[in-house]
């Protein structure tokens, strides 16, 4: 539900094409994707935003080469203190945010169409920032448009509530999906937010996580929750800018090792049932 191919966070005043070798990328990342399609992962949503590293046409050729359904994105990402927000995005109102992101999803990106909005905000201090609140708007005014559901990379769980107030005025909180709401230590947080209608993601998957991702998933499962639960690893990913790409990392921890930790019966409802639900774009 949530992974990277390729991400350059040199920042949105400096990113441009040719920042890197499409071929020594898809040279790296397809062996990734074909590791993930043995277990049966048939199609993997990629969450750069655009000013991110986002390249479509790429992510098409290296998904269609290991016959994974990649799902690219439109939209903007105010996260990391505004360094990947273009200085359009600052001055333009949410009515004029929202018609780009609606005219890529209906013309496609490079001969590609955005299948889901991803944004991203920062924390809440105490309310959304300006730009931050802009963005959840547009998205809303986006989404009602499209019909694509919005994952949104959120600071916290009060960022989360109230980015679910904006959507339950403008559109619907059933298509937002919360990211990174493992970095929420309130089991009570994640519960208000499904309850309210919207996806609670748990990313970030790993070995060093584990026990506190699974605490999440139960305590959702506890409260006749989990089928308002997304996970992913947020893996990856090729690092724009370092020797080789740095250090790519795969994709199928969560397959072979952190399901186990969880009840079979779970394993199709977290990882297909929930998605196409989420997702039905
Ligand atoms: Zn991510």
């Amino acid at each position: 539900m949530h992974e990277h191919l390729l991400v350059d966070f040199v920042g949105a005043a400096a990113i441009r094409p040719g920042r890197y070798n499409p071929d020594e990328v898809f040279r790296l990342a397809k062996p990734k994707l074909d590791a993930v399609y043995a277990l049966g992962c048939r199609r993997f949503l990629d969450c750069v935003p655009n000013f991110l590293g986002r390249d479509p046409r790429l992510f098409r050729r290296i998904g269609d080469a290991a016959g994974i359904d990649v799902w690219t994105t439109t939209g903007l990402y105010a996260a990391g203190n505004y360094k990947y927000l273009p200085e359009f995005a600052k001055h333009e109102t949410a009515d004029q945010l929202a018609r780009r992101w609606t005219t890529e999803v209906e013309k496609g990106v490079d001969g590609v169409k955005p299948r889901f909005i991803k944004i991203g905000v920062n924390k809440v201090a105490p309310v959304l920032g300006e730009w931050d609140r802009k963005l959840v708007v547009a998205a809303a005014q986006c989404a009602k448009q499209t019909g694509l559901t919005i994952a949104s990379h959120t600071g916290d769980g009060a960022g989360a509530l109230e980015q679910v107030e904006i959507l339950s005025r403008l559109h619907d909180p059933r298509h937002l999906v919360w990211v990174h709401a493992q970095n929420e230590l309130d089991h009570e947080i994640h519960a208000q937010v499904a309850r309210a209608g919207a996806w609670v993601e748990f990313d970030g998957i790993s070995e060093k996580t584990a026990n506190w991702h699974e605490q999440c998933i139960r305590a959702m499962e506890k409260r006749g929750l989990l089928g308002q639960v997304l996970i992913s690893q947020d893996s990856g990913w090729y690092r724009v800018g370092e020797p080789n790409g740095g250090e790519f990392r795969g994709y199928d921890y969560l397959y072979l090792s952190f399901l186990n930790r969880l009840p079979t019966e779970w394993h199709s409802r977290l990882l297909v049932d929930n998605p196409r639900r989420a997702f039905p774009q």
